[in-house]
């Protein structure tokens, strides 16, 4: 049976799946991504998604780094059905409370002679042969362990008594009963190490499935300093976590259609192993911004507004009657939550900033000064103000000018915002009203 098929055979309600994070930092989209592939995967068999906080490494771990995954996670919406706060039969899911259970797994291999001592350490005698691990992404790998200079005994349990990483790990799979562990690259070569444990447990091995490492779009590695390495960040920055779970699912994952944008539900339902790449992952920001911008337009205008708001209370601008108003008009010009309060400052209010090189293009065009003067009179007389009122007041100034209305559309609107662009030129209209209209051309055509 081809061997990356086989996942497909697996009775649905085997499945367990374990993201095993090691708290010492802030919470990787890397980390996030082998989250994101063991809950879809469980999620799409029906099976359990499992959380295992790796904290043996005491020096190391902090519980800011802790939290840290408990926030990015459930800001993701990657819930987890058993682990820390949700417990579960197998737990406990913190690697510093199982030390019983460890000792107990090493006392087996200590009498069946599979570990001596060395220096006050002990080692793990490996089986001298060849190891082959079927991975489900990156096919076969052996590591030959009859060469013994190249593959030393491994160290399992420290002088100090603690356990090493390879130990712990893979008792912890095989107490936990996963059926799949998904991780990182990074790991691919500790596997065949975690098979000979196996092995001399009398285990059964979980499917391995190796992910790709993640790039930055340069094609250079990326580090825990580059922009977006830290899922932390990206709620402030104003991403919307379906995004996000959707972009990081793109690293890595090739959906195989033309399109790029799906909910958690629809990568659920359409997550595969077997379309997991081989290749890395290119980490582009540009990208990310840009599916965010995808899901902004499927928000509702009350969502989005509710979600803009602290952005804007952020900026020091004041929430409006006409908030929602506001927001319709802008919301598809944006892609970022964190873009709304420079999208809207000037319809909050009054000192707004303008900028210098619509105001130098608008001069350029000589007969600006007086058709805006004079728009800003017609305007004046408009009785009932509206889009439409207005447009036709910018209509009749223009032609008994000789002049065209296209040539007072971008006056106007640089007049109305400070800027070239931005919301479409009738809803400034509606946006600001009659009052305002009027002050800003009038105040306009006299700095031009
Ligand atoms: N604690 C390990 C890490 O963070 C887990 C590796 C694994 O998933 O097996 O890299």
């Amino acid at each position: 049976m081809d061997v990356r098929g086989f996942a497909a055979y697996i009775s649905p309600m085997t499945i367990r799946t374990r993201f095993a994070p090691s708290p010492t930092g802030y919470l990787h989209v890397g980390g996030a991504r082998t989250a994101l592939f063991n809950y879809l995967f469980a999620r799409k068999h029906g099976g359990t998604f499992v959380l295992r906080v790796e904290d043996t490494d005491e020096a190391r771990n902090t519980d800011e780094a802790r939290q840290a995954i408990f926030d990015g996670l459930n800001w993701l919406g990657l819930s987890w059905d058993e682990g820390p706060q949700n417990g579960g039969d197998f737990g406990p899911y913190y690697q510093s409370e199982r030390k019983a259970i460890y000792d107990t797994w090493f006392e087996k291999l200590r009498v069946a002679d599979r570990v001596y001592e060395d220096g006050g350490a002990w080692r793990f005698r490996f089986e001298r042969k060849p190891i082959t691990m079927h991975d489900l992404v990156c096919g076969d790998v052996t590591i030959d362990y009859r060469d013994e200079s190249n593959t030393p005994d491994m160290v399992v349990k420290r002088s100090d008594g603690s356990y090493v990483f390879h130990f712990v790990n893979v008792v912890d799979d095989l107490e936990m009963q996963i059926t799949h562990v998904i991780r990182g690259e990074d790991h691919l070569m500790n596997t065949p190490k975690h098979l000979q444990l196996i092995e001399a447990f009398g285990g059964e091995a979980p499917q391995y499935a190796h992910i790709p490492l993640i790039l930055n779009a340069d094609g250079s590695k990326m580090s825990k300093r580059d922009a977006g390495a830290a899922v932390g960040d990206y709620p402030r920055q104003g991403f919307l976590a379906s995004a996000v779970v959707n972009f990081i699912a793109l690293l890595g994952w090739n959906p195989k259609t033309e399109e790029e944008i799906f909910s958690l539900e629809e990568l659920v339902n359409r997550f595969s192993l077997e379309n997991v790449n081989r290749a890395p992952g290119r980490f582009d920001l540009e990208k990310c911004k840009w599916v965010n911008q995808q899901h902004l337009l499927g928000l509702s205008v009350e969502d989005f507004a509710s979600a803009a708001k602290p952005f804007i209370e952020a900026a020091d601008l004041p929430i409006p009657e006409n908030y929602h108003a506001i927001i319709a008009a802008v919301k598809e010009k944006v892609r970022l939550f964190s873009d709304v309060p420079a999208a809207v400052d000037f319809l909050l209010k009054d000192d707004f900033a303008c900028d210098e090189e619509v105001i130098t293009k608008v001069r350029g065009n000589v007969a600006s000064k007086n058709l805006l003067g004079n728009l800003a009179s017609a305007f004046a007389e408009v009785p009932d103000w509206s889009a439409d009122s207005a447009k036709a007041a910018l209509n009749e100034t223009a032609q008994s000018a000789g002049a065209k209305p296209g040539q007072l559309m971008f006056p106007l609107r640089a007049a109305l915002s400070g800027r070239g662009h931005g919301p479409d030129l009738g809803d400034l209209l509606n946006l600001l009203g009659k009052e305002r209209c009027v002050e800003r051309v009038r105040n306009f055509s006299q700095i031009l």
